[in-house]
């Protein structure tokens, strides 16, 4: 296995996706299970079946073409606005996607008409973090216009908060998607199978509320991955948060000064760095850098910091008394930035643990001790 490496527990993910399958199903509400963050890896898809989502979504279609090729069951949601130039590859791979513009619907309909298929389409509407929708006031005009399109299937609406402006998805936001779904069912006898809310960051509203209107799918990612929601990036009890961790070699582990000599100019990536004189410090060098992850969404293990990153190094510090040796991992756990970064790297190896998982509780998770450093790889039986 080379590094760096992406470990991924499948059975902790299946544990994850399953405790919330079973808490939102319990209040009517289905998940369409987000792969975006894993560049649609099929070996996580196929948990997130197995741990009974309803449909996988992803917001790029050669995620979507991926996940087909590997012959995953289940229906495929394009749960970002399709691109003009891809609506023959968007009717082809995804059984519906996520629409706020007519000419790309218009586009859709011709591609499927073409392809002699029908494609769904959900509705996105604004609700005010002001990302992807449609104005609530110009909905009903583009309900009338759909539902003349042939090749095309309005199965739904829904919205997503809490991304670009962090609006939060509350009872009234929810209220006013729920009002929004009536009046479409009013105006025009239509029933809309789909009313997804929107993302991990309304699972605290989907559950506490008591009340959920017509709000019956949420789609889930980084709450499934990493175990945490997102509005306070809060753990959500009983779930892992170290799933997925990133482990990097230490090439270099060296007793330097904290203070750099010379005429200070830039850095390589032009932020400048604070410098205080902290004396001598084990200094360490992974062989990970800012192609392979966000280094600002790295945590590390107690007793190691991470310094810096430039595209191929990660710099640590170390308060342990002994350096760590060259040739030692360091094992990372990492946020939504660090982990879809990591996921994109093409010198990211994964390795998959299968092993089946019990809860936290069952298994304490790992707290991020020095058992999180490994001995050389040489001495380890891999
Ligand atoms: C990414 C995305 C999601 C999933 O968000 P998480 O915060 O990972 O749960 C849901 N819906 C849309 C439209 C998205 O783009």
């Amino acid at each position: 296995m080379t590094e760096p490496c992406l470990e991924i527990h499948l059975g902790k993910i299946h544990y994850n996706a399953r405790a919330l399958v079973l808490a939102l199903a319990d209040r009517g509400i289905s998940t369409t299970g987000v792969t975006k963050a894993t560049l649609g890896l099929s070996e996580i898809a196929n948990v997130l079946l197995r741990a009974g989502v309803k449909a996988l979504g992803d917001s790029r279609i050669e995620n979507i073409e991926r996940l087909r090729r590997a012959h995953l069951p289940g229906p495929m949601v394009l749960i970002r606005s399709p691109m003009v130039s891809q609506v023959e590859r968007v009717v082809a791979s995804a059984d519906a996607s996520f629409n706020t513009e007519l000419t790309v619907i218009h586009e859709l309909s011709k591609a499927a008409r073409a392809a002699g298929t029908t494609h769904g389409v959900i509705l996105m509407v604004e609700l005010g973090d002001l990302r992807e929708g449609i104005m609530p006031i110009d909905l009903q005009a583009f309900v009338r216009e759909i539902l003349g399109s042939p090749g095309i299937l309005l199965v739904g609406i829904g919205a997503n908060l809490a991304c670009q402006s962090g609006v939060a998805p509350d009872a009234s936001k929810m209220g006013e998607l729920s009002t929004l779904a009536d009046s479409i069912t009013e105006s025009f006898g239509v029933d809309l199978p789909i009313v997804s809310g929107g993302n991990s960051a309304n699972l605290s509203w989907a559950l506490s509320s008591a009340e959920h209107g017509r709000i019956n799918d949420l789609r889930l990612g980084e709450s499934i991955l990493l175990g945490r929601e997102t509005l306070h990036r809060e753990v959500i009890e009983g779930l892992y948060t170290d799933a997925i961790s990133l482990v990097g070699e230490v090439i270099e582990s060296k007793i330097k000064p904290t203070l750099p000599w010379g005429e200070i100019a830039e850095t390589a990536y032009g932020e400048p760095l604070p410098v205080t004189d902290r004396g001598s410090k084990v200094r360490m060098i992974l062989a990970l850098g800012r192609q392979d992850t966000d280094p600002n969404g790295l945590g590390s293990p107690p007793g190691i910091e991470v310094c810096g990153a430039t595209s191929d190094h990660l710099i640590v510090e170390s308060s342990l008394c002994e350096g760590i040796e060259v040739g030692a991992m360091i094992a990372f756990r990492l946020d939504y930035s660090a982990l879809s970064r990591a996921m994109a790297s093409p010198f990211a190896s994964k390795r998959f643990i299968r092993e089946e998982c019990r809860g936290p509780q069952a298994s304490p998770q790992r707290e991020p001790t020095m058992s999180w450093v490994l001995p050389p790889s040489k001495e380890r039986q891999t």
